[in-house]
């Protein structure tokens, strides 16, 4: 039997509620799988600047880096939206990642069959969506230096170097090998000399992936076809701030924020974690959707643990609960046949994931 340890982070707002359903459901299921999974809790966000002063006290990396992978909610909230910017908890999510070089984010877009009607956009553009965005983390004008700010002028700085292109490039090719064989390649080429270099690096990576299409796109132009035909895409890849913003339209096609999970991975370990925020206007009310936790679960398992078999039947509860009509309050008017809180969905989920022999 293998043991694979998972550090859980769980944070701030709905973090504790979905986490906790994201465990019910792994645990549901390892039991007749080959694995054992051991969790151990760390601090990060708010509630780690409230017990230690440090948003990412130094436990946490050293937790994290010796175990096999990170499942985490999510951090923040009005509380400590006053604190100077490196007690915040947003700058220890920052730093978290920097730390654990975790240069890759995975954010799949999938609109569920059952919930076409979810989503804003008409269901026949949208059914069948199935997009990857693999974007850029640690690198771009969110890091670049130098920047600042005085009382007339703030400033940023757009740097990528060949060598992080190349390694961003790669996961996105790989990626694409396992699915449809297409990348598009999201830049600005033609006003940033930055996104110049990205262009022709890119183009110089896709030669060693022979069977995978690439395309280019000028990020205005992806903004404006992922909402008259996103079918077209099948793993977008992007640099840092794009992908920030490309990923949350990409996101909104599914109908719910609470939906969508994704894996940030590297050289060290990965994170997996909802792409939603602490939703604190929520939080403590049992309402949260716990799907895109527990479907960072299944990533985690799929990505990090190599445990396919347990991943995919976990995906296929999640559209088994669908399917059958359950829905938290956010998708509540969305073909309902039952409302349920979060914790009743992650008993629903993980009633299924534990019977469904693939
Ligand atoms: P948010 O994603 O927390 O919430 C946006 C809206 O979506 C809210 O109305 C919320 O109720 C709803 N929502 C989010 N998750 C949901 C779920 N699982 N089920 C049902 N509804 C859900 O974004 P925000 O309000 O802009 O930010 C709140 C806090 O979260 C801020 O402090 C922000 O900095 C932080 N944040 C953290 C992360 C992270 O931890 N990775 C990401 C984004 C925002």
């Amino acid at each position: 039997m293998k043991n694979y340890k998972i550090t859980l982070i769980k944070g701030d707002g709905i973090g504790p509620e979905i986490i906790d359903e994201a465990v019910k459901v792994l645990d549901a299921i390892s039991t007749d799988e080959d694995f054992e999974l051991k969790y151990d809790e760390a601090l990060m966000g708010g509630c780690a600047y409230d017990i230690t002063g440090d948003p990412l006290p130094q436990e946490t990396i050293d937790k994290s880096l010796a175990s096999d992978a990170v499942l985490f909610g999510a951090i923040g909230g009005q509380k400590w939206d006053s604190l100077e910017r490196e007690k915040r908890p947003e700058s220890g999510l920052l730093r978290f990642r920097k730390e654990l070089e975790v240069f890759a984010n995975l954010r799949p877009a999938v609109v569920y069959d059952e919930l076409v009607n979810a989503s804003s956009l008409k269901p026949e553009i949208i059914q069948g969506v199935d997009i990857m965005v693999v974007r850029e983390l640690i690198g771009g004008i969110y890091f670049g230096e130098p920047k600042g700010r005085d009382e007339n002028k703030g400033w940023n700085t757009m740097v990528y170097t060949r060598d992080e292109i190349v390694r961003i490039a790669h996961e996105a090719f790989k990626i694409a090998m396992s699915r449809d064989k297409r990348v598009c390649s999201i830049d600005k080429a033609n006003v940033l000399d930055v996104s110049q270099l990205w262009r022709d690096v890119v183009t110089e990576v896709a030669t060693e992936y022979p069977e995978v299409t690439l395309t280019h796109m000028y990020v205005d132009n992806a903004a404006m076809q992922l909402i008259l035909n996103p079918k077209q895409f099948d793993v977008m890849l992007t640099g840092n701030i794009f992908g920030d913003i490309l990923s949350d339209e990409a996101s909104m096609l599914s109908g719910s924020i609470g939906l969508l999970p994704s894996a940030s991975i590297g050289s060290k370990i990965g994170v997996y974690e909802p792409i939603h925020g602490s939703a604190p206007d929520i939080a403590g009310q049992g309402i949260a959707n716990p799907i895109a936790t527990i479907a960072s679960a299944s990533m985690m398992l799929r990505y990090a643990l190599g445990e396919e078999r347990a991943a995919d039947r976990i995906d296929a509860a999640i559209k088994q609960a669908l399917s059958e009509g359950y829905r938290t309050k956010d998708l509540s008017a969305f073909d309902a046949k039952e409302i349920c809180s979060t914790s009743e969905m992650g008993s629903i989920i993980a009633n299924y994931a534990a019977k469904c022999t693939l």
